[in-house]
């Protein structure tokens, strides 16, 4: 392809409007065009990366037995009725009418349409498991779209859809998901970690997310460093270990205006391990008082499972103040109201003594132990690096920032009773498919590409989903030996099946260098006349920045050569 006659216009300066490296590579590197916010056109070179990775999930889909179909990104609200998601989906479903007034929304999943298919399809346990999977453009109207294409409104996804006759068949299905997704991440190129994930509102439901391993990830994940256990930190389970301290008779003492725990822990010199910290949670109607070490997080998203995934919010210390009498910076869980729901973290229910609030301003309880502490005993505490492994007992946590860009998930029958897709047992009795789900954002997959790949120049693209193999520059030209010279070469390597973008552009050299790096495309074939005098050309690797002088009559194997080291050619990794 000659840049000339290409749509590829690249930026010098980075677009003040992204934040993160993957956003601003491909807006520079003219790869994507904002149409609205979170809403964006794929130019050709991006769309030459998307469909590269399409290929590969596909190829991957189908070694695994899943079969491509394609679904209406339209879905009637009939539908999503019958499934129970109309109504508490929320605003993230774009919800829209026809000219008959009928609902319809644009589809951010499809487990309503692909169990609709099944449910019409599907007659006995011989047709058996399924797995139906496609790769279509969804429509999510995020609160916050941002970072490009890592959290778009518009993006595009694969997403596959299990159907068995029972538990041990649905979970061969999911491994079976669980290790094509194994092989189309590390096909892909990228360093990535399949971590266990929280299933939310679900029981009987598991789930692992499949991460990109990036400075700029939304997630924070934790691993074992001797086992490998790996988990969001959302979902990670801990060890509670017992915290002893010295004891201490019972008694309340004065804090005046020490109310952070550091304050506190200062003040009366004991440590922060040692002090509680009580928040104070609203679900509905019910306050609820959050009792946990001082040093601890509170993990929101397992609060939030206690009551079915509903939203959990902080009461705001007024309220606390005017209507259930909590100053905030001296609540604890001795002696609070009776309309208030106490929940104790597991890793206090132990150990002691502690220091906590008393209720009253500018006073604290020293001297607490565990039997003191009413309340009701859950996980509430967020798992952090240095934490000991659960799972081995022996290693301890690590923290990687990850980009979640896949996701399985078992299902079970959620949505084929609701929807009643069933199938008849060898005895001819009715029985719900068990079903699994399974999503990688393709989009993103690529924006994840580049926050693992690039370096100040620009993109360095691994070469599986590099959007062309190799970039040829010709440096002159307007000199007919080079013109020839290069025509000759892109013959060549395409007819060896290499993809050769050539930059064929009346540009200064320097501007030629500058832009290749920035595209990032894995190889570089640099003619120019001064080597051609000497019967030379230069291949420059991308991502070493090594370069090298060839003999032009040798040029093409040496470009296979290094291709095949970075893994051209390879069918399956
Ligand atoms: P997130 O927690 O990032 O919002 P999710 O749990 O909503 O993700 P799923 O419903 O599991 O995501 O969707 C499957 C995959 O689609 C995700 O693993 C992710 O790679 C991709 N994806 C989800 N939302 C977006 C988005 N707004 N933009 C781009 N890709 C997305
Ligand atoms: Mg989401």
């Amino acid at each position: 392809m000659r840049r000339s006659r290409y749509l590829l216009n690249t930026v010098k300066e980075t677009p003040k409007e992204a934040v993160v490296i993957s956003h601003q590579l491909m807006l520079r590197a003219g790869m994507i065009k904002q149409l609205a916010s979170g809403i964006y056109s794929f130019l050709p070179l991006a769309l030459r990366s998307l469909r590269k990775i399409e290929q590969i999930v596909r190829e991957e889909m189908n070694a695994a037995g899943a079969i491509e179909l394609l679904m209406p990104s339209v879905q009637p609200s009939e539908l999503w009725v019958e499934s129970g998601r109309w109504q508490i989906y929320g605003k993230e479903l774009l919800r829209m009418k026809d000219r008959k007034d009928n609902d319809f929304c644009y589809g951010p999943t499809h487990e309503e349409v692909v169990t609709d298919i099944v449910r019409k399809e599907v007659r006995s346990y011989k047709d058996l498991p399924l797995n139906l999977y496609q790769i279509q453009t969804k429509f999510r109207d995020e609160v916050r779209p941002r970072f490009g294409l890592m959290r778009g409104r518009e993006f595009i996804m694969k997403d596959a859809y299990s159907f068995d006759v029972d538990d041990p068949s649905a979970d061969r299905s999911y491994q079976a998901m669980y290790d094509a997704y194994k092989r189309i991440f590390s096909r892909c190129g990228l360093a990535f970690r399949p971590v266990e994930a929280d299933s939310g509102l679900i029981g009987g439901s598991y789930t692992h997310e499949f991460h990109v391993l990036a400075q700029s990830g939304e997630d924070e994940i934790l691993s074992c460093d001797q086992c490998d256990y790996a988990a969001n930190v959302e979902r990670c389970e801990r060890q509670i270990e017992t915290r002893s301290a010295a004891a201490r008779p019972f008694e309340k003492v004065a804090t005046p205006g020490k109310k952070s725990i550091e304050d506190v822990s200062a003040f009366l010199n004991v440590p922060a391990e040692n002090c509680l910290k009580t928040l104070l949670y609203q679900n509905g109607e019910t306050i609820l008082a959050c009792c946990l070490a001082g040093d601890r997080e509170l993990n929101e998203t397992a609060l939030k499972n206690l009551f079915d995934g509903e939203e959990v919010f902080l009461v705001d210390p007024q309220t606390a103040q005017e209507k259930y009498g909590l100053p905030i910076g001296f609540v604890g869980p001795i002696d609070l109201p009776q309309s208030i729901t106490a929940l104790v973290d597991r890793e206090i229910a132990e150990g002691g003594p502690w220091v906590c609030g008393a209720n009253q301003v500018d006073h604290h309880f020293v001297g607490v132990t565990a039997d003191q502490i009413r309340g009701k005993i859950v996980n509430l505490g967020q798992t952090r690096a240095g934490d000991r492994c659960p799972r081995c007992q022996n290693g301890h946590f690590t923290s990687h920032r990850g980009i979640e860009v896949g996701h399985v998930f078992k299902l079970g029958t959620k949505y084929s009773e609701r929807m009643g897709a069933t199938f008849l047992d060898a005895q001819g009795s009715s029985q719900p498919c068990i079903m699994g789900c399974y999503g990688i954002g393709v989009s993103r997959t690529m924006a994840a590409a580049i926050e693992q790949n690039f370096d100040e120049q620009g993109i360095i693209w691994p070469l599986q989903i590099a959007p062309f193999h190799v970039n040829l520059l010709n440096l002159d030209p307007s000199a007919e030996l080079t013109q020839q010279t290069c025509d000759s070469l892109v013959t060549a390597l395409e007819a060896k099946g290499i993809e050769v973008l050539y930059d064929d552009r009346d540009e200064r050299p320097g501007f030629k260098f500058k832009d290749a790096d920035l595209i990032g495309l894995p190889l570089q074939i640099i003619v120019g006349m001064r080597g051609l005098q000497g019967g030379t050309v230069e291949i420059k690797a991308r991502r070493t920045g090594q370069r090298q002088q060839v003999a032009l009559a040798g040029a093409v194997d040496e470009v296979i050569a290094q291709l095949q080291e970075l893994g051209w050619g390879k069918e399956r990794v």
